[in-house]
């Protein structure tokens, strides 16, 4: 590792790998990618429990400089998705660039050098700029359950899957019911001997209607790129039309909650299960999943439904209802701490604070969901008010990449404007205010403690990727470095 770098880029997934490959071809060769875990991925080679796949079409679902014909289904698996960011790296000739089983443990801003003193798992160097490509579902979420330190079984988290535990004739528990627990209890439910479902709240649930992609689509894919940028472009416009549902009541919404309901009924013949698994907020206030197994597969006679978890004792747990349950593992499917972004605790801007306090103190409060005050040059992807409800993410990232790509090449010092970014995140409440999310009648992982929606983005990402075209750098104090010229040869 050099000791100093002109980026430094956290994490190895879609966004960072997105990241590098863009500032390369923007002229930005000095540049590393840090990456704690021992391979390329980010979320897709942490999450690896059965049946995990992305719920986003495979077309949105890969990087605008890759496009790749090759998807074998509408919606790829896990597996797949990760071979083909291990692809990409190599395509791009990205690995050199790339430390694997490398963790940032700080990263300080030094206003007098106008750097970042970077300090890592296997060294420190110093960096002009800092993207954060960690992703917010990142870090697993456990509940602090009351006697959960006396189970004697085995405990793992969805995103942390054991895989040498056999389930293999197991009594299981599988906490939650969100976008992990509806994939693994259908993997899952045909090896084990018994599975009792913990659910808190039940979730809306809409046909996946998954399916192999035919060998000619694909070969057509392959010799027609215009076919394929078509394509994109459709499944791109159709998702944004989506967001309406969410923005505004009426016709999008009822006609979504119709088709869910007739999922339902279709689904689950046993009247008093529907009953238990027809949720009662409106549709879209919590995530929509796509499933056409989760509800069989609650139909099986080795599957029992139960109330939340409220207890946890030595040999097993106990439901809301007050029912006990022996098993021999828990399988946590209780989703990540987006509060607390991961390495917000051990980044310190100008005052020294930490990001994790400056997001606490702010309610996650950041400009265009990229950039925050009192911490120049970090930019962050995926950061808060960047989640999508109906699209893919990738889109979202590339869009920021766009936009922070010009500052870098620029070469100067950016921070952004404190009363900027404060107006910027009122605008964005304002916008979330009349949506489903916020008055839909639930508690989401969207919202924080006080229920401000922390993670969504309230347009569609094409109003998000035309926000991002340009880089406006008049919201920011821009401080000149002496050499300017910032483009490698
Ligand atoms: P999640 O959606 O946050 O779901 C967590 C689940 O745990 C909820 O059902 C929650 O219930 C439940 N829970 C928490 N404490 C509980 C308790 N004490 N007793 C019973 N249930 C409890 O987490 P996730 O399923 O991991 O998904 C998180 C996000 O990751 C998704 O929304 C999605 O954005 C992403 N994801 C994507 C894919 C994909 O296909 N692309 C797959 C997996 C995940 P409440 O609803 O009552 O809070």
């Amino acid at each position: 590792m050099s000791d100093h770098v002109r980026v430094c880029i956290v994490g190895a997934g879609f966004s960072g790998i997105s990241a590098a490959i863009n500032l390369r071809r923007a002229g930005v060769t000095d540049l590393v990618i840090l990456e704690r875990a021992g391979c390329v991925g980010g979320a897709w080679q942490a999450n690896t429990y059965p049946g995990c796949a992305c719920d986003v079409q495979s077309r949105l679902y890969e990087l605008q400089v890759a496009p790749w014909p090759e998807w074998s289904r509408k919606f790829a698996g896990q597996r797949e998705i990760r071979d083909y960011l291990d692809r990409v790296v190599e395509m791009f000739g990205l690995a050199s660039s790339i430390q694997v089983n490398t963790e940032l443990t700080s990263a300080i801003w030094d206003d007098s050098a106008l750097v970042w003193n970077i300090s890592t798992s296997v060294g420190t160097f110093t960096a002009d700029y800092l993207i954060s490509a960690c992703g917010g579902l990142t870090e697993p979420l456990t509940p602090l359950v009351p006697g959960m330190a006396d189970f004697t079984g085995a405990v793992m988290h969805t995103a942390r899957w054991d895989h040498d535990f056999d389930l293999d004739g197991k009594r299981v528990a599988v906490v939650g019911t969100g976008a992990s627990s509806i994939q693994v209890v259908p993997a899952i439910a045909p090896v084990v001997d018994q599975l009792v479902l913990l659910q808190r709240t039940p979730p809306w649930i809409l046909p996946r209607r998954d399916r192999a992609v035919p060998h000619w689509y694909k070969r057509l894919l392959a010799s027609v790129p215009l076919v394929q940028q078509c394509a994109r472009s459709i499944t791109m416009r159709s998702r944004d039309l989506q967001v309406l549902s969410f923005t505004k009541q009426g016709f999008w919404r009822a006609t979504g909650e119709r088709i869910a309901r007739r999922h339902l009924r279709a689904q689950v013949p046993d009247e008093k299960l529907r009953r238990r698994v027809t949720p009662t907020y409106d549709m879209g206030c919590k995530r929509i999943l796509l499933s056409d197994d989760y509800y069989p597969a609650l139909g099986r006679d080795n599957v029992t439904l139960a109330a939340g978890l409220s207890r946890m004792n030595a040999t097993g747990v106990t439901d809301a209802d007050g029912v006990d349950y022996i098993v021999d593992v828990v399988i946590w499917a209780t989703g990540f701490k987006v509060l607390d972004p991961p390495i917000a605790s051990v980044v310190r801007g100008i005052n020294g604070d930490t990001l994790t306090e400056v997001l606490a103190a702010t309610e996650m409060a950041a400009y265009r969901g990229t950039a925050v005050s009192g911490f120049p040059n970090l930019f962050i992807l995926q950061g808060p008010n960047t989640g999508l409800g109906h699209s893919s993410v990738v889109l979202m990232s590339e869009a920021q990449i766009d936009y922070i790509i010009s500052a870098i090449v620029s070469g100067a010092i950016y921070d952004v404007d404190q009363q900027v970014q404060r107006d910027y995140v009122q605008r964005i409440d304002r916008s979330l205010s009349g949506s489903v999310w916020q008055t839909g009648g639930c508690h989401s992982w969207y919202q924080d403690d006080h229920g401000r929606n922390v993670a969504l983005w309230p347009g569609s990402t094409r109003a998000f990727a035309e926000m991002m075209k340009t880089f406006d750098s008049t919201s920011y104090h821009v401080r000149a470095r002496q050499d300017m010229s910032y483009v490698d040869s």
